[in-house]
């Protein structure tokens, strides 16, 4: 870090700016100017103390950061693609993913049918919610272990693995039986204690990016889920909060480039949550892939009409099918296979 003096710091104030940096574990090396004095810091400070708290001193005009504050997630601690098995199927590799399902698990026929239909158009990973963070408390919350039952059944039918989501900490060991790879959702996205317990698990995590979450802050919450020993982790942008008022939420399609950018994990696209709105998610689709994300998590149902949450936003099996095709020239041109 680099921390900078008020113009005209005596030689007694910089002294004590120097001995603080040592007792912060750092090492100071003053450059001492005409008008003004910097102090380099040199250690990690990625895993060291924060110097901002030095600002404290009157002597102290500012402290700036040199490095980023992830570690783990950063490309430059792994300079290749991360590529995580989820129970043999591939994600971040040069096969693209298509994870798509109902938004909530409702019942066997509705998950059943929805399944063959996705598996049938090219989908791999099937989504379902068991456990659903709805606004409000009087909104259908999911069918619990009986939705996660259901998730079982539809595997042993069709073979799909299964993303859902764990809401809370408590049920994270039972949805770690049933997920194939566990979700968590853009309101648990800094929900700190529920990351340490799924990272735990060892499988696989889809992360969603907070409602209003920076990248920055999405990254260090993967961190928590690197640094606490799982490496299976993927992120996913799923549209953040803006003024914006024609869609639920805002795509942030530069989001998905940057942390492709900045970090080694696969990036998934849910564009239902995304924009709120059916006759979007194909374009949105398109753009993610030209933007290099490595998979899609779609909503899928039989009678979006019908659909017990986010019914404006799924898709149909015809519209899936529709989708898997629209998207394939952007695929070929950025090199992934379906
Ligand atoms: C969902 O996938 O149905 C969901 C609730 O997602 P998010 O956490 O992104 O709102
Ligand atoms: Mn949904």
């Amino acid at each position: 870090m680099i921390i900078v003096l008020r113009p005209g710091a005596s030689p007694a104030q910089i002294d004590e700016v120097i001995a603080e940096v040592k007792i912060l574990g750092y090492e100071p090396s003053p450059i001492i100017g005409v008008a003004q004095t910097v102090i380099a810091a040199i250690g990690d400070e990625r895993t060291h103390q924060n110097l901002e708290s030095l600002t404290a001193l009157p002597q102290v005009e500012s402290v700036l950061r040199v490095q980023k504050r992830y570690k783990l997630a950063s490309r430059e601690s792994h300079p290749a693609n991360s590529v995580i098995d989820v129970a043999g199927v591939p994600v971040g590799g040069p096969q693209f993913t298509f994870m798509a399902g109902p938004c909530s698990v409702e019942s066997a026929d509705q998950l059943f049918a929805t399944a063959e239909a996705v598996k049938a158009a090219g989908a791999t990973i099937l989504r379902g919610g068991a456990y659903k963070p709805r606004t409000s408390p009087y909104e259908f919350q999911g069918l619990g272990k009986e939705g996660l039952r259901l998730l079982r059944e539809a595997r042993e039918r069709t073979g799909l693995k299964i993303i859902t989501e764990v809401l809370s900490e408590r049920d994270v060991e039972h949805v770690a039986e049933t997920a194939d790879i566990l979700q968590i959702g853009a309101r648990n996205s800094q929900n700190f204690q529920l990351l340490i317990e799924c990272a735990r698990t060892q499988k696989p995590v889809l992360l969603k990016r907070g409602l209003s979450e920076r990248i920055e802050e999405w990254l260090l919450a993967s961190e928590y889920l690197l640094a606490h020993g799982n490496p299976n982790v993927m992120l996913c942008e799923r549209g953040i909060r803006t003024f914006e008022t024609y869609t639920r939420n805002t795509l942030d399609l530069s989001a998905v480039a940057i942390a492709k950018k900045e970090s080694h994990l696969p990036v998934i696209v849910d564009p239902s949550q995304g924009c709120g709105r059916a006759d979007l998610v194909i374009a949105l689709c398109c753009g993610a892939i030209a933007m290099g994300a490595d998979g899609l998590l779609v909503e899928v149902h039989p009678t979006p009409a019908e659909a017990w949450s986010d019914g404006q936003q799924q898709i149909t099996f015809d519209g899936f099918r529709d989708l898997v095709a629209a998207v394939q020239p952007f695929l070929t041109a950025v090199n992934r296979t379906a």
